[in-house]
């Protein structure tokens, strides 16, 4: 088998290392003699797993005692609907940072719910940027205040956490959560699919603080309530195993490898890799403001985009494979999470330089 680089935006490359010993335990996990796929949620065995991972959790992102860990599945978009349903308590309005297509799901799912105020938005010069906080017209009756802090498809990154004073602040991190620390006091929810940096699809982490729980209107369906999932240990009812196993053996992978601190220094020397090359080619181009460039997702154009097409087709058969942008935007896009080693974006700048080469 020959192995690829996989730059695919979600669900994304895991490290090599954990796929190797998930199936090194996938048939008899720690002598138990069955696979975790086979064990009951309510057994020892599966309650010793997900204590663990939720004890690297806290570990890695320093989450404080005030704050729950929840598992949940539904991904990040049964949060756009979750999350007024559960913050709003009783205020009728949210506020919320357009700045792309998944901040823009979050907004058309949160208006059945709440009057949704638009605080800011990037969609002026195409969500190439950051709004600066300077410019947010919040509504003080606002019940919380979301963003979008890494817009998977534009490859915008917040790089400071906004100052939203007392109202509880709520991001998406769905593609950047676990690539770098963060400071979780400053936020009132942060919620992520699994899928793209922390393990296989199927997983949602919610990290909420506990004031926050227990504030919904009793008719909602208890599923979309977090308090039936802190009450119970995210087993409301079946969560999803196995994906939270394998979630715990990448949060594993990172504490091995130095934690968020030294995820972080990986990743930024990745994305300045690609970015400096970017920078520096006439053939290539980024359209994303340079202060707000995602260190994950890393959208580019070919200036003759006549030759996308062979730029794929050619990569590909270089084992550098899902680098065709998102369907809305064209172009290419490299996501370049924690899995993917800087060999694996030297190989690609390598192969751009290449390309670039032999058709100027
Ligand atoms: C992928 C993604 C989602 C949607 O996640 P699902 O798990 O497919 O629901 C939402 N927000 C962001 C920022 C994403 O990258």
């Amino acid at each position: 088998m020959a192995k690829v680089f996989n730059f695919s935006a979600g669900p994304a490359a895991l490290p090599e290392e954990v796929l190797v010993q998930a199936r090194y335990e996938l048939l008899d996990w720690h002598g138990a003699g069955l696979s975790v796929m086979e064990m009951s949620h309510r057994s020892k065995e599966f309650i010793s797993i997900i204590e663990k991972v939720e004890s690297e959790l806290r570990a890695l992102l320093a989450i404080p005692g005030n704050y729950k860990v929840l598992f949940l599945q539904g991904g990040a978009t049964l949060q756009f609907s979750m999350i007024p349903q559960n913050l709003l308590g009783d205020k009728r309005a949210a506020d919320y940072i357009y700045t792309g297509q998944w901040a823009k799901k979050a907004i058309t799912e949160a208006k059945k719910f709440c009057d949704v105020n638009i605080a800011a938005s990037s969609e002026d010069r195409n969500f190439t940027y950051v709004p600066k906080r300077e410019t947010w017209k919040l509504d003080p009756s606002a019940a919380y205040v979301h963003i979008t802090s890494n817009e998977t498809i534009g490859g915008i990154e917040y790089q400071q956490v906004p100052d939203v004073g007392d109202v509880p602040l709520v991001a998406d991190m769905s593609s950047h959560l676990l690539s770098r620390p963060v400071d979780i006091p400053r936020y009132g929810l942060i919620y992520a699919g699994a899928q793209k940096n922390i393990g296989p699809a199927g997983l949602t982490i919610v990290i909420v603080r506990e004031d926050l729980i227990g504030r919904a209107p009793s008719e909602i369906a208890t599923m979309a309530d977090y308090k039936a999932y802190a009450d119970s240990q995210s087993m409301y009812n079946t969560p999803p195993t196995f994906s939270i196993y394998m979630a715990g053996l990448v949060m594993q992978w990172i504490k091995r490898k130095g934690g968020l601190a030294e995820m972080e220094k990986k990743n930024i020397a990745k994305a300045q890799l690609l970015y400096e090359y970017l920078g520096a080619s006439e053939f290539y181009d980024s359209p994303v403001a340079a202060e707000d460039r995602s260190r994950m997702n890393v959208p580019f154009r070919l200036k003759d985009d006549s030759l996308d097409a062979e730029f794929l087709e050619q990569a590909s058969r270089e084992g550098l494979v899902q680098l065709k942008g998102h369907r809305s935007i064209g172009g290419m896009r490299a996501s370049i999470y924690n899995a993917m080693p800087l060999e694996g974006v030297q190989a690609l700048v390598d192969f751009m330089r290449e390309f670039e080469r032999s058709h100027v």
